[in-house]
């Protein structure tokens, strides 16, 4: 076997999900978890008050029209922050919600789950089509049978309204929002299309078993664009969003470490809704929680990480240079 290929398997196995988690839940990482909190919380709840005074401008929707614009003013600075060259721009496009018939909702599992639902719904609804006398129930039977699938592609496309990135056809679907919310996400997307063109060129499994590293390092790239169109344009309304996306994820996180650890998590960290209680954590094994919140999991160890050792950790990783992770 080749040097590059042991090394890039070398790698792969480092960035694993698995190992990723195991990196994030160490004792000593808590207390950083706990500051971190108690700043973005602080600070979050700042800007809510501005925002309820109508203080904060997020600025106009943006139209579709002017994303390749938009998307010129902050790939220089993505590129510089991860230390790349030459990466062609993904194709940007806004998507409806409503679309349930956007191309990713149809991949392979999807469509095997819908294929083997319809073969099991073919024999009870063939016998029903037989049989049918015609009662107000038979037909109650067929009708639902029949929309069955149409119904279940409905709430998995309602379920997927997030904005993300299609490495097949290497394009962007954003939702339609404003400047100070649309700048950081598109950042966050363009970050996974880098990974897609260098690190994980031809990993077929990516998205599966790298997801952790992935997100990480996209929300790092989206806290950094937050914070730099916030410099640049003097405008708290930029660190709006990614303030939300870090209490909250490290609400959910937070907890559950202080639990495996025998800690008592500090009381006032967790003034969030959703939270997940002591007793969940309790009942359930914390890796099966843990395997399935990449975005959570993600965000909280590179903050965690770019707080111990800079923001060059984001340069060093797209490289597949992540000897940081040892330290
Ligand atoms: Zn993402």
């Amino acid at each position: 076997m080749d040097n590059d290929l042991i090394k890039q398997l070398t790698i792969m196995k480092q960035l694993n999900n698995s190992c990723l988690s195991l990196k994030l839940f160490e004792r000593s990482n808590i207390s950083l978890l706990e500051e971190i909190l108690n700043k973005d919380s602080q600070e979050l709840e700042r800007l809510k008050n501005l925002k309820r005074q109508g203080k904060l401008n997020f600025g106009p929707i943006v139209k579709e029209s002017e994303l390749e614009e938009l998307f010129t003013s902050l790939k220089d600075e993505v590129d510089n922050f991860l230390g790349v060259l030459d990466i062609n721009a993904p194709k940007i496009e806004y998507c409806s919600r409503f679309n349930f018939f956007r191309p990713e909702l149809f991949n392979k599992n999807t469509c095997i789950s819908y294929a083997i639902a319809g073969s099991f719904l073919f024999f009870p609804l063939n016998w029903l089509l037989r049989n049918n006398t015609h009662t107000s129930l038979n037909s109650f039977f067929i009708m639902s049978t029949l929309a069955f699938i149409p119904t279940c592609h409905m709430l998995n496309t309602l379920r997927y309204n997030v904005d993300h990135y299609i490495s097949e056809t290497n394009s962007m679907h954003l939702f339609k929002n404003s400047k100070a919310n649309l700048l950081p996400t598109m950042g966050h997307e363009y970050a996974h299309h880098i990974q897609r063109k260098i690190l994980f060129a031809g990993v077929h499994d990516f998205e599966k078993n790298y997801s952790i590293f992935s997100e990480g390092i996209s929300r790092g790239v989206q806290r950094h664009v937050s914070k730099i169109f916030k410099e640049k344009e003097d405008n708290e309304a930029f660190l709006y969003e990614i303030l939300n996306y870090n209490v909250e994820e490290m609400k959910r996180l937070y907890p559950i470490m202080c639990y495996a650890f025998g800690i008592e998590p500090q009381q006032s960290l967790l003034k969030a809704k959703n939270f997940i209680e002591k007793h969940y954590f309790e009942n359930n094994e914390p890796n099966r929680y843990l395997a399935n919140d990449y975005h959570a999991i993600g965000n909280s160890l590179f903050y965690v990480l770019e707080i111990k050792f800079g923001s060059s950790i984001y340069k060093d990783a797209i490289k597949g240079d992540v000897s940081f992770l040892e330290k």
